[in-house]
């Protein structure tokens, strides 16, 4: 499932630049997806777009943007489960450059 961004959020800014796929943006900021530009999911906080977030599935061992968040507010969003699997599919996808090697407890949260 890819993770969310709840009310609680304090607009710290301290996700952003932590996201390996940039799946993270400030309230009102547009995003960009597959060379497109769409309009904010949030206009009062950060927010993360589902499709560019792969609860960092591929690259590192937990939610990055969990990892920082002073006040707790980045969690695995209940609208969107979605399997290991789905999820590295994901990551080549936005990164169709990169080889990722095989998924291990350092790249996947589901190997913990
Ligand atoms: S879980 Fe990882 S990929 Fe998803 S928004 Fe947070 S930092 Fe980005
Ligand atoms: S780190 Fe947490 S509080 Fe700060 S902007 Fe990101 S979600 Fe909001």
């Amino acid at each position: 499932m890819a993770t969310m961004i709840t009310e609680e959020c304090i607009n710290c800014g301290a996700c952003e630049p932590e996201c390996p796929n940039t799946a993270i943006y400030a309230g009102g900021a547009q995003y960009e997806f597959e060379g497109q530009q769409f309009e904010a999911l949030s206009n009062d906080f950060y927010y993360i777009v589902p499709e560019k977030c792969t609860e960092c599935v591929g690259h590192y061992e937990q939610e990055q943007c969990a990892a920082v968040c002073p006040v707790d507010c980045c969690v695995p969003d209940p609208n969107h489960v979605e399997t290991e699997e789905e999820l590295f599919e994901r990551a080549k996808k936005l990164h169709p450059d990169r080889v990722f090697p095989e998924l291990s407890p350092a790249t996947s949260h589901f190997r913990k």
